[in-house]
């Protein structure tokens, strides 16, 4: 087994369980050690501290497999992906929902495997070298635990080109007619896109804030801002909204989201899909001095890296301003970040300045996060990534 040796003191973070060893902790290694490939990793002392897999062009030069000493082969998958799917099983209710994510990276101890499960597809996600040189297996595994109709790749996130592959995206096993899955959640459906849309497909992530936006939504006006395919705006019409606004610049993203709420039966006139830019839309509302009882701004990821961080604070301030302006007195603001650098911390305060420059009063009804299939350890809290906020206009 090749062999990799750490710098005195860089030992620590491993001893606490994360799963990362950075470029910078490395003092020596194995020569021709090839991407992916199972290393054996040691402290400047020669102390065994865990096996992982190599990835030579990564920062993250080695994500670990296990803190013992083990063997890693089919075996070592197959009670991987039991012990991810029992966790699932602990947490979703698998009579209501058939779409939810399966095996979430370092957190099922799988670093750089995602797998969702919409319907009898699945939908992975390969986004580390040591990943990559399993998939075979894992395919091998997924289709003998789960017996799939279909497993389709998604590979074609961004994070993979840092770690030297490129992106693919395609059929893996079995065989679906259009890319087109029907997926339910707590008696709805849902149309989703494996093949061209955002991350595998939708965003399971948010499926438990569905939940609970739809039991807020009674009653109410409800403007869902980058509304995608619609999930908020439906969950809040099934809960007899007054009315909902989405709205979404993609033209192609709305003409699914038409045929969600036509799939769903949720009459003509209590919905409207708007094809426009947020930040323009919500100044043009404004000067309409248009108002709403629910707001929900759930964007894009501004933050692509720290450098960007401030730049999209301030696009969060701005438009959580706009939407704290058009709320009804006693009105709802559910305001999201799916950045990882985003703190808690910092998103708070975003929204505590924003409300200041609105001249608002706000108090906070809830916090909200991830579903909790899109599993965090307490290892590896870089897993979570999705944060939102429930405040209510005094
Ligand atoms: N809330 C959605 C997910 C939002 S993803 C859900 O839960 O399903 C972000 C969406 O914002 C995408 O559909 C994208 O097309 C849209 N978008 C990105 N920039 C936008 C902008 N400036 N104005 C309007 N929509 C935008």
């Amino acid at each position: 087994m090749k062999k990799v040796v750490l710098h005195k003191g860089r030992e620590k973070s491993l001893l606490r369980k994360h799963p990362w060893i950075f470029s910078g902790a490395i003092n020596s290694t194995d020569d021709n050690i090839e991407l992916g490939e199972t290393v054996h990793i040691f402290s400047a002392n020669n102390n065994f501290l865990c096996v992982g897999a190599y990835s030579p062009h990564s920062q993250i030069r080695v994500r670990v497999w296990d803190f013992n000493q083990i063997d890693i082969n089919k075996n070592f998958f197959e009670e991987r992906i039991k012990s991810a799917l029992n966790f699932r099983k602990s947490v979703i209710d698998d009579k209501k929902y058939n779409a939810y994510r399966l095996i979430n990276s370092e957190s099922d101890s799988l670093p750089g495997l995602i797998v969702d499960k919409y319907n009898d597809v699945l939908v992975c996600q390969f986004i580390s070298a040591g990943a990559e040189r399993w998939k075979q297996t894992i395919i091998e595994i997924l289709v003998e635990q789960l017996e799939p109709t279909a497993i389709y790749e998604r590979s074609d996130a961004d994070v993979r080109q840092k770690e030297g592959l490129k992106p693919v995206k395609g059929m893996l096993f079995g065989k679906i007619d259009s890319g087109e899955v029907i997926i339910q959640e707590d008696n709805l459906s849902y149309i989703v896109n494996i093949f061209t849309g955002h991350k595998t497909g939708f965003y399971l992530d948010q499926r438990e804030n569905r939940k609970i936006i739809s039991e807020y939504s009674k009653g109410k006006t409800v403007l869902n801002c980058f509304s995608y395919t619609g999930g908020f705006g439906i969950a809040a019409a099934a809960n007899q909204a007054e009315h909902i606004t989405n709205i979404d610049s993609s033209d192609e993203i709305l003409t699914i989201a038409e045929r969600n709420f036509q799939l769903n039966k949720i009459p003509e006139n209590k919905f409207t899909n708007l094809k426009a830019d947020v930040f323009s839309e919500l100044r043009k509302l404004k000067s309409e001095d248009r108002k709403f009882d629910l707001i929900i701004l759930d964007p894009p990821k501004f933050v692509e890296g720290k450098s960007s961080l401030n730049k999209a604070s301030r696009g969060y301030k701005d438009i959580i301003m706009l939407a704290m302006q058009l709320l009804n007195e006693n009105g709802l603001l559910f305001t999201f970040s799916c950045s990882g650098l985003m703190t808690p911390e910092l998103f708070n305060k975003i929204i505590a300045d924003a409300a200041i420059d609105a001249g608002i009063n706000f108090s906070i009804i809830d916090r909200l996060w991830q579903s909790t299939d899109h599993r965090v350890t307490t290892c590896f809290p870089e897993s979570l990534y999705l944060k939102g906020l429930l405040v209510k206009r005094d």
